[in-house]
This record gives structure tokens, C-alpha cells and sequence, in this order.
């Protein structure tokens, strides 16, 4: 997914999601205040409800003292006192208590008294409210008929709202009772009507009490829809009309939307803008997010610190080139690199100065390379190149300017360094040989190309296989020998002029089994290659400890390779030795070449200093093969020279290699050190030694390579000192 399109999503996502509150908001409000105003609704209908029935129920109550009283039941009903009714129906219920309307019936139902506004009225204008209060007088009278009801009730009153005309009476039929003793004629008692009508100004007062807003009476067909104002039937008509009471509801959710509304305006601008904000923030966050995911796959698929592609990536792009082979025919090309003596600068000059390096080496592959080529570095000082399209010449080309280009001084920050590398090629023209098998080829190539020399490059050729696997098979049971600690020691006598025993030098044996003894000439410089000669000067120098316990009297001489020597724990590892097989340093000589004194290292140098102080003398072997000067000589605490074979092998007859060794012998008697002449295998040569000068000698005449066992009867053959 690309970045236009995930911000596009972002955005449609936050815009949603805005939209959606707003509208949820919105929605919540409407819902909210239209739920406040129906209830309000309901509350201002339960108000008239209440209302009306409290003004009842107060009308009822002010009438009791005139219905509930013997009095009324001697003058209504036993004799009826027309003066009487006046008096305490006509002026006191009417009047007094505010009835417009005031009516006596008799035990027939029938007025026997009337008064309307305040006069008294003649009897037959109840015809226009006997229909309407039908229903009422029939409710009390069936009261009055049922004892039980009557026992249980004081007073018996039925209400309700009645149209007289086009006036609607507040009308209320009141039973007429004894309070005390009195008793109706018959049955039946008179009946106290009486009636408020309900004009503006009662229905004014009744909505300034509880609070109504624009109360009033209203009359309506039976069915009539609904206004949309709040009403309360409470009378109908004896033609089905309906009197109701409306009002205009109060509406607290409108209000509050009211005066909600310019805060939710802001409320809406603040979300707009706090999604505006919020989409910023997060498309921010996302091209973060974007760019680290970006980052890592970079990183999972490069080398950090040259950019270079990584063994991932190359891969990938190998079996791609590779599989492109089957399509287009053509050859493909894979160049291995190995930087020359990297660990040496690495050693010497420390890390930052390699990453340096390599960093340079890296910047010149980019200016070397084509763009559709691959480079990569596998590791270390390790770099690959995959060439598409090419063939061999165009491979043998490319590889020759790898060398070239990786070659010459390169100026680091804390110094110069030689750069070189060696180069190995493979390359295939068709896709039947695995990528694997391409990577595989171009390394045993590269080895080649260093054996041979390095700063150079080599093509694979299908019988390096053959040589390489041979020397991984033989790593392979070298490194079994050593677990098994199946390397042997044979020690060579070294005499002094008269032939007598003075030393003997400590030589590793290997016995390979289905190769037999396989030279020390092979596997040493095998065990260097592969990481494993630590392993095999261990080995050799503890048996040559416990060994030298058993000649109290002979200088036992162990070989020291360069790698050893450079590896930080050897000395105290040495140490170590020592104190585990209780052996002397001061017994030994060790034998170092002239390669690890070429180093020159604070390291080893150090090494040397200590190992000096420890009681070990040093012999420098192989001398006059190497590039050792005096310079070196006087640096290093050296005790000994081993005048190489080579010089001593030509000897008497060769005045050349007379002129090196008598060389070797003065500057050695110069510097006051020793020499041992190796090889001595006539006694020509021997004699020619002797009459030089040199101190010691080794070799076949005097003594093969032999047993520890066999080196103590071979003493007695020769003279003890
Ligand atoms: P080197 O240190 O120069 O050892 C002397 C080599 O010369 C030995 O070969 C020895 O057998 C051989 N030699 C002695 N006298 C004569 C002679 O009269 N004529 C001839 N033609 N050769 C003679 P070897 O044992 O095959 O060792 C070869 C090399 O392997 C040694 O050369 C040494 O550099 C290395 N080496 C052997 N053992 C060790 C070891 O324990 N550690 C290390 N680092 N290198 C070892
Ligand atoms: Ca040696
Ligand atoms: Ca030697």
C-alpha cells in the first residue's frame, strides 16, 4: 500500500469517525430534548390532572358543612323551607363559595330549589342541565342505594366538567346527609348540585397556580386530531363533543437546544478541528510508521553499515537472476571478494579503522559495478557481486577491475592501510546448476585465487572442487583428531658442534588412519586456515611440558605459529600449562617465524616481553626466508637463530648460500645470539657449519624425529655432556 493511499484511508477514517460523533451527538440531543419535552408534557398533564381533582375535591370540601348536616336534611327533605334554602343553599353555596350554579333535587331527582350568577332561577331551567348531569345523579344515587358503600363513605360527591350551552360547568352532585340524627322521608335523600362555570378567568387562576402557559378551555368534536398542543379532556358533552383544556406545553428540550445551539456550533467547529488535528497527528504517526517500516525492511535486507545488500537480500536476488537464465539464455555471474590481511588492520588499528575500510572498499564496488549489478557484503571482509547478463570475459573484466580497483594505500583516520583482495569468478550459462552451487563455486575460486597469491582474481575450474574437498575432509578429521587428542609429538635431537644432545625440537604427528601420517607441512598451515592451530599448539605444548619433565638436562624447542602468538589469552594460557604440568619455562625455546614478528603489533610484542620475563627463550625459525631485518632483531627479546634448510641443504659447494649462513652466523655472534643450522642431513654440511661458527645443529645426520621414549635411549648413543 503506498502512502497517498494510506492517508487517504487515514483521513476517510477520521472524517467518518468525526461525522459519526457529530451525528451521534446530534442524535443524543434530539432524542434527549424531545425525551425532556414529552416528559414535561406528561408532567404538565399529570399537573391539570391533579389540579382539576384538587379543585375538586376543595369545592367538595367546602360544600360538606352544607350537605353533611341535619339542618339541611329537616329543610330540604322532612318539610322543605324555601327561606332556608335561600339562605343557606342559594347565598351560602352559591354565592359565598363561588358556585355559579346551585340546585336542590328532591328524592325524585326533581329541583325544588334554583339559583344561577346569583339569582334565584325558576325551576324549569334545569331542563337544560338535567341531560348532562344524568350521569352523575345516577352515580350518587347508586351509592345511596347500596348500604355497604354508603356505611363506608361521610360524604358522597361525583364531579365533572358538564357543557351547558356553550359553557362549560365545573358541575359536582352532593348527597345530602344527616350529621347527626336527622332521617329522610323516604329513601331517598335530596341532592345539592352545584357548578362553577369554567370561564377564562377561573381556568387564568387555575393556570397561575400551577404554572400553565397560555391555559383555556376549548371544545371539540368527538375525534378531532390532536393540535399538537397539550390538552386534557376533562368533560363531554351529552352530544359527544368534548371539553378539553389546553395549553401551550413548556418545552425545556427545545430551550435547551435553544441555547445549546451556539455551543454545539462550537462543539462542531472544536471536533471539525480536533479531527483536523487528530488526522495531522496520525498521518504524522503513520508516515513515521511508514517510514520505520520502510527503515526495517531496509535493514533486514542490507547491511547497516555499508548500505550494501546483505546475504538476504543477495540471495533473493540470485535465485532471481537465476531463474531469468531459463528465460533469456545467456550467463550469469557471481564474483566472490575477500579483502587481503583485513584482520591485520583490524588488529592493528583497531575496529573503527576496519569499518572505515570497509566502508571505502564499499563506496569503490559502487563505482566499479553497473547499476543492474548486485554487491553485497556477505560479512566481515567478505563482499559478493551477481552479474546478470554477462559471460566470461565480461565476468574475467569486471573481476579485474574488483582487483584494481580494491588496491593501493587507502587513508583511514588513524592511518594509511594496504588495500588489496583477491577475487574468485564463477559463472554459469544455464540454469540446470543450482544458485547455490554458483555461491559455492565462486568461493572455491576466491580460495584459490588467494593461495595463489592473493591481489588477484582465479575462475572456478571443476577440479579445484576436487583439491578443496579434499582439504575440507581432511579439516573435517583434523578437527575430530584434535578432539580426540589423537595428535602425537615427535622430538629431533639438536646437538651442539661435538654432537652431543643439547635439545630436542618438538614436532606434531598426525596419524590420519585411512591417509596414514599426514606432514605436519600440510595440516599446520591447514590448521592456520581453518582456526584450529590454537588447538594444535595447545595440544603440542602440554604433551611437550609433561615430555620435558623427563629431561632434566635438554632445552625442549616448541614452534609457535603467528596466530597463536597474536591471540590475546596464548600467554596466559601457556601459564596456565605450565602450572598444570608443573613444567619450567625456562626449559623452553620457543620458535617463532619471521611473519609474526612482521605484525609487529603492541600485542605481540608484548606477548614476547612476557613470555621472556616468564624464563621462555625465543628462537627465530626459519631465518634468512623471511623479510627480517636487524631492526627486528634488536626490537624483540630473541635469544636464537634458525638458519633455514634451505641455505644449509646447498652447502659446502654453493658459495651463495656459504655468504648467508656465514651472514647469519656473525650477525647472530654480533647481537650475541645463538644459531642453529637445520637440515644438517651430511657431514659436509656439517663441518661447513661448524667451521662458520654456528652453535647448534639439527638434523637427519644427527637425529630424525622420533618418540619422547626414543629420544632417552638415543642419549646414550651420543656423548653426554
Ligand atoms: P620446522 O619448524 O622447520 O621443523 C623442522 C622440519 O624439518 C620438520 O619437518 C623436520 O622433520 C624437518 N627436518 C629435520 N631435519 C631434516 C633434514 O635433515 N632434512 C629434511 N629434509 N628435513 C628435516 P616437519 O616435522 O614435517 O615439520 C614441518 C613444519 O611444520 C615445521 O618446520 C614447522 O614449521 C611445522 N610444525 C611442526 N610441528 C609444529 C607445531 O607443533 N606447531 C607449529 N606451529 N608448527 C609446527
Ligand atoms: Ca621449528
Ligand atoms: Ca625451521
Amino acid at each position: 500500500m503506498d502512502r497517498r493511499n494510506i492517508e487517504l484511508k487515514i483521513f476517510g477514517l477520521i472524517a467518518g469517525m468525526a461525522a459519526g460523533m457529530i451525528l451521534l451527538a446530534g442524535f443524543a440531543l434530539t432524542v434527549a430534548t424531545r425525551q425532556a419535552d414529552v416528559r414535561e408534557r406528561q408532567y404538565e398533564q399529570k399537573l391539570v390532572e391533579n389540579g382539576l381533582r384538587q379543585r375538586g375535591q376543595e369545592i367538595q370540601t367546602a360544600i360538606n358543612p352544607y350537605v353533611i348536616w341535619d339542618e339541611a336534611v329537616i329543610k330540604l327533605d322532612n318539610a322543605f323551607d324555601q327561606a332556608w334554602a335561600v339562605q343557606n343553599v342559594g347565598v351560602s353555596v352559591g354565592d359565598v363559595l363561588g358556585n355559579d350554579v346551585v340546585f336542590v333535587l328532591d328524592a325524585g331527582d326533581q329541583p325544588i330549589y334554583g339559583r344561577i350568577a346569583g339569582k334565584d332561577v325558576p325551576l324549569k331551567q334545569y331542563a337544560a342541565y338535567q341531560a348532562q348531569l344524568e350521569d352523575l345523579v345516577g352515580q350518587v344515587r347508586a351509592i345511596e342505594a347500596d348500604p355497604r358503600k354508603l356505611a363506608k363513605l361521610r360524604t358522597v360527591h361525583k364531579s365533572r366538567v358538564i357543557l351547558v350551552g356553550e359553557t362549560p360547568i365545573l358541575a359536582t352532585v352532593s348527597l345530602v346527609r344527616p350529621d347527626l340524627k336527622a332521617k329522610t322521608k323516604g329513601p331517598r335523600a335530596p341532592l345539592l348540585v352545584s357548578g362553577i362555570s369554567v370561564a377564562d378567568s377561573v381556568v387564568q387562576a387555575f393556570s397561575d397556580r400551577f404554572l400553565l402557559h397560555d391555559a383555556h378551555i376549548q371544545i371539540i368534536a368527538a375525534g378531532r386530531p390532536d393540535t399538537g398542543q397539550a390538552q386534557r379532556v376533562i368533560g363531554k358533552a351529552r352530544d359527544g363533543r368534548l371539553i378539553v383544556m389546553r395549553w401551550t406545553p413548556r418545552r425545556p428540550g427545545q430551550d435547551l437546544l435553544k441555547s445549546a445551539t451556539p455551543i454545539l456550533g462550537g462543539a462542531v467547529l472544536a471536533a471539525a478541528f480536533g479531527s483536523f488535528l487528530l488526522f495531522r497527528v496520525t498521518r504524522r504517526a503513520a508516515k513515521k510508521l511508514l517510514l520505520s517500516e520502510a527503515e526495517a525492511k531496509h535493514l533486514a535486507l542490507h547491511d547497516p553499515l555499508t548500505g550494501l545488500a546483505n546475504r538476504t537480500l543477495f540471495t533473493d536476488r540470485l535465485i532471481h537472476a537465476h531463474a531469468l537464465l531459463r528465460r533469456k539464455p545467456g550467463h550469469l555471474g557471481v564474483l566472490c571478494i575477500d579483502l587481503d590481511r583485513f584482520k591485520e588492520v583490524n588488529d592493528s588499528y583497531g575496529h573503527d579503522a576496519g569499518d572505515q575500510l570497509i566502508r571505502e572498499v564499499a563506496r569503490r564496488l559502487k563505482t566499479i559495478c553497473r547499476e543492474t549489478d548486485t554487491i553485497c557484503r556477505l560479512g566481515g571482509d567478505e563482499f559478493a557481486i551477481i552479474q546478470p547478463d554477462t559471460d566470461p570475459a565480461g565476468a574475467a573484466a569486471l573481476a579485474q577491475r574488483v582487483v584494481e580497483g580494491l588496491s593501493g594505500e587507502v587513508d583511514l583516520s588513524i592511518g594509511r592501510a594496504e588495500l588489496s583482495c583477491s577475487v574468485g569468478v564463477a559463472v554459469v550459462s544455464d540454469a540446470d546448476q543450482g544458485q547455490a552451487e554458483l555461491l559455492r563455486q565462486a568461493d572455491v575460486a576466491l580460495y584459490r585465487a588467494k593461495e595463489a597469491g592473493r591481489g588477484r582474481f582465479a575462475f572456478f575450474e571443476p577440479e579445484m572442487d576436487a583439491a578443496l574437498r579434499l582439504r575440507k575432509g581432511l579439516e573435517r578429521d583434523l578437527r575430530a583428531a584434535l578432539e580426540r587428542d589423537a595428535l602425537t609429538v615427535a622430538y629431533q635431537p639438536l646437538t651442539d658442534a661435538k654432537g652431543v644432545m643439547v635439545g630436542v625440537e618438538a614436532l606434531a604427528r598426525w596419524n590420519h588412519g585411512d591417509r596414514g601420517e599426514i606432514s605436519p607441512a600440510i595440516f599446520i598451515p591447514l590448521a592456520e586456515s581453518c582456526g584450529l592451530i590454537c588447538q594444535v599448539g595447545s595440544a603440542v605444548f602440554r604433551r611437550a611440558c609433561y615430555d620435558s619433565l623427563r629431561w632434566s638436562d635438554l632445552e625442549v624447542s616448541v614452534n609457535v605459529s603467528a596466530i597463536q602468538l597474536s591471540n590475546p589469552g596464548y600467554v596466559d594460557e601457556i601459564e596456565a600449562t605450565l602450572a598444570e604440568t608443573r613444567a619450567r619455562a625456562d626449559r623452553f625455546m620457543l620458535e617463532i617465524t619471521e611473519t609474526a614478528l612482521l605484525k609487529d603489533s603492541d600485542g605481540v610484542h608484548e606477548a614476547l616481553r612476557r613470555l621472556k620475563r616468564m624464563g621462555f627463550r625465543l628462537a627465530l625459525d626459519d631465518f634468512g626466508t623471511g623479510y627480517a631485518s636487524l631492526a627486528y632483531l634488536r626490537r624483540h627479546p630473541i635469544d636464537k637463530l634458525k638458519i633455514d634448510r634451505s641455505f644449509v641443504s646447498s652447502l659446502p659447494n654453493n658459495e651463495e648460500s656459504m655468504a648467508v649462513a656465514s651472514a647469519i652466523v656473525s650477525l647472530a655472534r654480533s647481537l650475541g645470539l645463538k644459531t642453529t643450522a637445520e637440515g644438517v642431513e651430511t657431514k659436509g654440511q656439517l663441518d661447513a657449519l661448524v667451521k662458520l661458527g654456528c652453535s647448534e645443529f639439527q638434523g637427519y645426520l644427527l637425529g630424525r624425529p622420533m618418540p619422547a621414549e626414543a629420544i632417552s635411549e638415543a642419549r646414550a648413543s651420543f656423548k653426554v655432556r
